[in-house]
């Protein structure tokens, strides 16, 4: 069967990467999110990967701080986390470029969107650390900004919970799964599957994205594969 996307961008959260002990990294759980990742780079697919921060930080929570300096560090958590899944990943005999948004030659390439498409059309797995380099944004649009850079055909959202509710489904029993969305709905009715800088970069540039489960980790590869796994959100 052939994949149903040639290039995505998959944004996983870092609480995704910490299991159940919610903080730091787990890597029993990394392990099962590479092997899907994995699956899908075998079926010919190109993947970019944006990882987020929060189990390590997050600088809207950081209470006295000054915000610029708390999201540093958030951006810094990030750059741990591409680490571990990068390494993760390699186990599992991926090639594998690490490309960071704040500069640490040492550590991982600087980010440039160019190189990135090289890597991606070499087969090697891209991982995009420190969000979009900048206090005051989120991963959830440095992914949006990453997958409508690397002209991905699908940005996939991995979450915790199997797609868009019109409430929360873990405190309302009632909340209503939606199948499709705009993302001008996401943003009208104030959704919370993602800050409204991250809908309005998705549908201001035509970005499609797919929100499911990552609690069942070879979702990715079902995705690719075009099941329908979660809640499609376009315009
Ligand atoms: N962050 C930032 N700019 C970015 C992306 C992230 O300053 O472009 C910082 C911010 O402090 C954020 C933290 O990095 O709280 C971790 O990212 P995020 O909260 O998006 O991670 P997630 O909730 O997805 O794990």
């Amino acid at each position: 069967m052939e994949p149903k996307y040639k290039r995505i961008l998959l944004k996983v959260s870092g609480e995704a990467l910490a299991g159940d002990n919610k903080t730091g990294l787990n890597f029993d759980v990394i392990n099962e999110i590479c092997k899907s990742v994995k699956k899908c780079v075998d079926a010919g697919v190109q993947v970019g990967i944006v990882c987020g921060g929060g189990n390590f930080w997050r600088g809207r929570s950081s209470g006295a701080m000054d915000r610029t300096r708390a999201d540093h560090i958030g951006m810094l958590a990030t750059a741990m986390n591409a680490l571990a899944i990068a390494d993760s990943l390699e186990a599992l005999g991926c090639n594998v470029r690490v490309q960071t948004a704040i500069t640490m030659q040492q550590v991982a390439e600087p980010y440039i969107r160019n190189k990135a498409v090289k890597h991606l059309n070499k087969g090697r797995v891209v991982i995009f650390g420190c969000g979009t380099g900048n206090p005051f944004f989120s991963t959830d649009t440095a992914a949006s900004l990453r997958a409508v850079e690397i002209e991905a055909d699908i940005f996939l959202k991995a979450t915790l919970v199997d797609g868009v509710y019109d409430k929360d489904p873990h405190k309302y029993p009632d909340a209503k799964k939606y199948d499709t969305l705009t993302f001008s709905q996401v943003l009208n009715d104030e959704l919370g599957v993602m800050d409204s800088t991250a809908a309005t970069m998705c549908r201001d540039n035509g970005m499609k994205m797919l929100v499911f489960d990552l609690s069942r980790p070879d979702n990715i590869y079902d995705a690719v594969m075009g099941e329908n796994v979660g809640t499609v959100v376009s315009e």
